[in-house]
């Protein structure tokens, strides 16, 4: 049995085995038709009933989603419209037998979720994580030519991090634990620690009864921090750079595909983003979009649309930032404007009309730290161990900030809930698959 090329079904010619799942029989009277299905593409493979008898009957019981190996020829036949060529097969060997799909293109997508791993055979869908993994590449080389060192951190933590909402208790021997609600405390470990720049791609977890197409229990986090920044905006100049590297890796890899599969168009952004203050988004709302808010307040989802759309309209770009925040909406470890404290070095940043990134300017100096933590209600004692320690022995001024890459794919591509913008969703009502 030598002689055969293990190829996949794409490039497949002449004497070759492939292994590949059945996508479709069609049972004649003395033919058989199966289109066979792997990663690259489709084949048909042809029996004649007559002279492969043995054969014929094997692949009468077949349904799709069996997966086979199959050792043949490749030979052209400008009557097959898949490819005008056709596989006849000299062996065949079933390796994995299925039983009929429990999901179907009426199925719910929570059904659908249930058997997430069949739904994800669809290409279109794993489309997605082909894009993911080029904007996570583009990303990344982003961080490693600009000197960033990746960090792996825990994602238990020994004191709540950030507020007291939407943390997970978890049981630690004898003790309680928390998950991360996000890797600031380590990040920022690090910059004390005098690595000066560090990337982090952590789960990330939020205890949160929220059902929007934008929130999850558990998302990929992709953390940047950074040492010797004076304001927000040397944190933001990093943060469009690396988006622009991650969807120019997407749309040079996938653009084309994406489009012709998935109907989206992946823009790379032009540089820089438009920006706009808290104070002028305040002038905004009440001038241009009859939607006043108190100064001071943060954007609720109404405002946050609004906004959005007239940023679109006069930009003609799918991002922007918003800065300069009250101090009173951005947690503790933002640092409060040198003239204006009442007002912070933040900012969000938009893609399309959702949040996908909040990056800030910390405050560094402990006492100072200390006292923005009392200011929040939360005792400091509770922070000194694992956090405020950090600044006591020497610290770089410095900044950062988190990205969720499943809402960033989601936004990207178009897809109407984070459920499926993930490879397993996380909610406060699924824990599986
Ligand atoms: P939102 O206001 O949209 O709930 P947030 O301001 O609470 O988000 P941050 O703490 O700023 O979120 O987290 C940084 C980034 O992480 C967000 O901009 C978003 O991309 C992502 N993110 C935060 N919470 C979630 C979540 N529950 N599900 C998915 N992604 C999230
Ligand atoms: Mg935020």
């Amino acid at each position: 049995m030598e002689n055969y090329v293990r190829t996949d079904l794409a490039s497949a010619q002449g004497k070759v085995e492939v292994w590949a799942w059945i996508e479709k029989v069609r049972d004649q009277k003395s033919m058989q038709f199966v289109i066979l299905r792997d990663r690259s593409g489709m084949l048909q493979m042809t029996i004649e009933k007559a002279k492969q008898p043995e054969m014929a009957e094997v692949v009468s019981h077949f349904i799709q989603d069996y997966y086979v190996k199959v050792r043949g020829t490749v030979v052209p036949n400008e009557y097959v419209k898949l490819g005008k060529k056709e596989l006849i097969p000299d062996t065949l060997e079933v390796l994995s037998k299925a039983e009929v799909s429990p999901i179907d293109g009426e199925s719910s997508i929570d059904q659908r979720l249930d058997y997430r791993w069949i739904d994800l055979r669809d290409p279109k869908k794993r489309l997605i994580f082909e894009a993911q993994t080029a904007l996570t590449q583009g990303m990344r080389n982003y961080c490693i030519e600009n000197g960033f060192i990746e960090v792996h951190c825990p994602t238990t933590i020994k004191n709540e991090s950030e507020s007291g909402s939407g943390v997970f208790e978890v049981k630690y021997f004898d003790k309680k634990a928390y998950l991360i609600q996000s890797p600031q405390f380590y990040k920022q470990m690090a910059i004390a620690a005098g690595f000066e720049k560090v990337f982090i791609a952590t789960p990330i977890y939020r205890a949160e009864k929220s059902y929007t197409r934008k929130h999850t229990t558990e998302f990929s986090g992709f953390d940047l921090e950074f040492a010797n920044v004076s304001s927000v905006e040397d944190v933001m100049k990093v943060e469009e750079e690396l988006i622009h590297a991650g969807l120019k890796e997407v749309s040079e890899k996938y653009g084309e595909k994406i489009k012709e599969m998935l109907g989206v168009d992946v823009i790379v952004p032009t540089l820089p983003f438009p920006r706009v203050t808290m104070k002028e988004v305040y002038k905004i709302l009440e001038d241009e979009c009859d939607y006043p808010l108190d100064e001071g307040a943060d954007l609720d989802t109404e405002a946050e649309n609004l906004l959005s759309a007239y940023m679109m309209k006069k930009n003609n770009h799918q991002f922007f930032f918003v800065k300069d925040y009250p101090s009173d909406v951005r947690p503790f470890y933002s640092m409060h404007k040198a003239d204006d404290p009442a007002y912070s070095e933040t900012y969000d940043l938009y893609y399309k009309d959702i949040e996908i990134t909040s990056g800030a300017m910390r405050e560094h100096r402990p006492d100072i730290l200390a006292k923005q933590i009392a200011d929040k209600g939360i005792d400091p004692k509770t922070m000194e161990e694992n956090y405020i320690n950090f600044f006591k022995y020497g610290c770089p001024p410095h900044g950062g900030f988190g990205l969720g890459l499943d809402r960033l794919t989601m936004i990207m591509l178009d897809i109407p809930t984070i459920k499926e913008a993930m490879f397993v969703f996380r909610g406060p009502d699924r824990l599986n698959p």
